[in-house]
């Protein structure tokens, strides 16, 4: 649009800005611009008293109000060193937004690295200007990277990524080599193209200095140690915009990072690895909740670039997804550990597949052990032994994350839906056991419904001071002496505990592994933290002590996670050479048969997932059905959910009401952790057996939901949102 102001040509165009959520006044805003700046463009613009990062954008979400001509402002500058942000990364952010059902205008602003809006034009403008110094190619005298005898499993698993199109699913025990192969695939990809951008992504902060030092010990030689740039929220701002602009320019040719490094801007992007990919943290918990695995395949698809996603245990969404018959991805098996024969004749490490490489699980029958016992005898007893011996163990608590389903220990009653296939949730605050799926409430029984018991209680209760009564068991233990011969009876026993209270302070998750890693430690307890990626070299025994919480979980993901967890806590187990066989996985549980435990006795996730799936077959989850959650939080439990009714009516009054033929909405219901901080919350499902009819009713209600927040029912209420496949309900 053009128009004659004064003398000069002028333009209109649309900026994003950081506006509030669910704005109303529509993502873009409308300015004057005579040189007309390209979209993508970073500018600076006028609102009110200040002055603003924002992006030029012609995408539909530009397509807003346009404002009388003579009310609009004048840009107040591009930041014309920053090429344009390209249309590939405009297209990933507005379906980003408009998936996960929030502003585009906040999206994008959010996803750029916080200094590009806090510093001027000018600062700017100084730090391109040192970068680009800093860029200097490097000089091209290092040879090519150092060739690697791949195992045949690797070998094959490349030749097969490389033969098609689709995303691949690397399914690979932990151990089998799994980083090799994408540490390959990137040197494949820099040797032929002189461009070309890998990214790289991880789940956990905590990840990254492991994974970082072997990529850049791989590729900082030939390619230069600014090749490889990392992106996470653990790096100051100033390292963030340096990453930023060095993958926006293309002189990183690797970008390293967490589920945000999805939205870097990469102008040769043609390769993205997702490690762990059936990892939660994958999951954004805020904001727009945005699934970075399930992004880095459609901006795959976007670009035209190629994607792999590796576990030893993938969500089952992904497992589904590579089903041999007729699976959106290609799936790629590597079974065995790479294993290194010590004492090779040739002096070449010898590569062979190692079946008895994994630990032996070991199931105790909790219905035969002493009542109420926290750890089994014959446990204590395997662990004192490994004390003695000067091996570490490793006892592993999974109490956190699950809503508490009340259980009859007599009886093995458990609190399950009449209604659905999902058990009711155990709410403290008025004593009710809700569904979390359909919404039916009852007042807590006074006793077991089946045989009378009055002694009821939440799943997994008693494992809060385990590290204590631990110590108390274990008090007479004696750990072999290698300090000083003076003592030969031995030292007491040293345990850990490592968790989310433990390691609160900066360095101290740090400290605590190093103390691990040294060999001072007998026994670390935790969370699942300790079963994350870190490798214990001299650990040989993992206890889960209290797993059975997770089988008979409100949330049908439960099993899915559990099983994950263990089979990385027994990866946990003898990594030493040699070891693996003499390790063992210890589970204390009152349903030794569970099909779940029956597979992973055997290592046997593809068991697992075939069986889970079939359940969620028949229940219509996930996959085969696809989620969203509306939240509301507000002063009182009645107005949460008084405000989720409201909606839900009027969407079956309105033009809606068509949309909602091939939509189920759930009645309201309080969630797990009911109040925080003196605010009630509370959720209502949203379920569709297709993700495209879903998609458009959650885009057409939104407006409904921002409308009744000025209704009687929205008084009081504080906040609104919406998650789309939430991980869980
Ligand atoms: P994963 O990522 O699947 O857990 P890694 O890639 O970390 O497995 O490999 C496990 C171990 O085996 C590492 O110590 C790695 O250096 C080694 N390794 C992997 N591939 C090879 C290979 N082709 N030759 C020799 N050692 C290898
Ligand atoms: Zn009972
Ligand atoms: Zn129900």
């Amino acid at each position: 649009m053009q128009a004659k102001l004064g003398a000069h040509v002028k333009q209109v165009i649309q900026v994003l800005v950081h506006l509030p959520a669910h704005s109303q006044m529509g993502s873009a805003l409308s300015y004057w611009s005579e040189q007309a700046p390209a979209p993508g463009s970073l500018v600076r613009v006028p609102l009110g008293q200040r002055e603003l990062l924002g992006v030029v954008w012609d995408g539909p979400a530009a397509a807003a109000q346009l404002p009388e001509p003579e009310k609009l402002r004048p840009l107040a500058g591009v930041l014309d060193g920053i090429a344009p942000l390209s249309a590939a990364w405009r297209q990933l952010l507005e379906f980003s937004a408009s998936y996960y059902q929030r502003s585009i205008g906040e999206v994008v602003l959010a996803v750029l690295p916080p200094q590009l809006r806090e510093l001027s034009a000018v600062q700017i403008g100084r730090r391109l200007k040192r970068q680009t110094l800093a860029n200097a190619p490097p000089t091209p005298t290092a040879p090519d990277c150092e060739p690697v005898a791949l195992t045949p499993e690797q070998s094959q698993v490349l030749a097969e990524f490389e033969q098609d199109r689709k995303p691949g699913l690397l399914f690979g025990a932990t151990g089998s080599g799994k980083t090799e192969v994408y540490l390959q695939l990137v040197q494949r990809l820099l040797a032929r193209s002189p461009q070309a951008q890998a990214l790289v992504m991880v789940p956990e902060i905590n990840l990254t200095p492991q994974l970082e030092a072997r990529f850049r010990a791989r590729f900082a030689p030939r390619f230069g140690q600014q090749a490889l740039v990392a992106m996470h929220s653990g790096m100051t701002p100033a390292q963030r915009l340096h990453s930023w602009l060095a993958a926006h320019s293309g002189a990183a040719r690797i970008v390293l990072g967490t589920r945000m490094a999805i939205f870097a801007s990469m102008p040769s992007l043609q390769l993205i690895v997702v490690d762990e990919e059936h990892d939660p943290s994958y999951k954004s918990q805020e904001g727009a909740r945005y699934s970075a695995r399930d992004l880095a395949v459609y901006r795959a698809q976007l670009e035209g670039a190629r994607v792999i996603l590796g576990s030893a245990t993938p969500s089952l969404e992904s497992w589904h997804h590579s089903r041999p018959d007729g699976g959106r991805y290609t799936r790629l098996t590597m079974a065995s550990r790479v294993g290194r024969d010590a004492s090779p004749a040739d002096g070449q490490a010898r590569l062979s597949a190692q079946p008895d490489g994994l630990p032996q699980v070991r199931r105790v029958d909790m219905n035969h052990q002493p009542k109420h016992c926290v750890f089994s005898p014959p446990l204590l007893e395997a662990i004192a032994q490994r004390v003695a011996r000067g091996e570490q163990s490793m006892v592993f608590l999974n109490r956190r994350g699950y809503a508490p389903v009340l259980h009859c220990r007599d009886c093995d009653w458990k609190s399950e839906c009449p209604h659905c296939s999902a058990y009711r949730v155990f709410h403290k605050i008025d004593r009710t056991l809700r569904c979390h799926h359909c919404g039916f409430t009852e007042p807590v029984p006074r006793a077991c419904p089946a045989c009378g018991n009055p002694d009821i209680a939440p799943m997994g209760r008693g494992t809060e001071r385990l590290e204590e009564h631990l110590a108390e068991l274990l008090a007479d233990v004696r750990r072999p002496n290698t300090a000083s011969a003076s003592k030969p009876e031995g030292e007491p026993v040293r345990i850990a505990r490592i968790d989310a209270d433990s390691t609160r302070l900066k360095g101290s998750l740090e400290a605590q592994l190093a103390q691990v890693h040294a060999g001072d430690i007998d026994v670390l307890v935790g969370t699942q933290m300790i079963a994350k990626g870190h490798d214990f070299r001299r650990i040989t025994l993992v206890a889960a002590v209290n797993p059975d919480g997770a089988l008979f979980s409100s949330d049908f993901r439960a099993p899915e996670r559990l099983f994950g967890l263990l089979m990385q806590a027994a990866g946990r187990a003898g990594r030493d050479a040699g070891m693996g066989s003499q390790s063992e996985m210890w589970l204390q549980t009152f349903h030794p048969h569970h099909p779940l435990f029956a597979a992973l006795k055997r290592h046997d996730y593809p068991a697992f997932a075939q069986q889970q799936l079939q359940e969620r077959a028949q229940a219509a989850m996930p996959p085969f059905s696809y989620q969203a959650l509306v939240r509301a939080e507000a002063r009182t439990q009645d107005i949460a959910q008084g405000f989720l009714s409201a909606a839900s009516a009027a969407a079956t009054t309105t033009a809606l009401a068509e949309l909602l033929e091939h939509v189920s909405l759930f009645p309201p219901v309080p969630m797990s952790i009911q109040r925080i901080a003196n605010v009630e919350r509370a959720q209502m499902l949203v379920e569709s057996g297709s993700r495209l009819a879903l998609q458009k009713f959650l885009g057409a209600w939104q407006a409904t939901l921002q409308a009744q927040r000025t209704q009687p029912a929205g008084r009081g209420l504080i906040r609104w949102a919406i998650d789309v496949d939430p991980l869980s309900i």
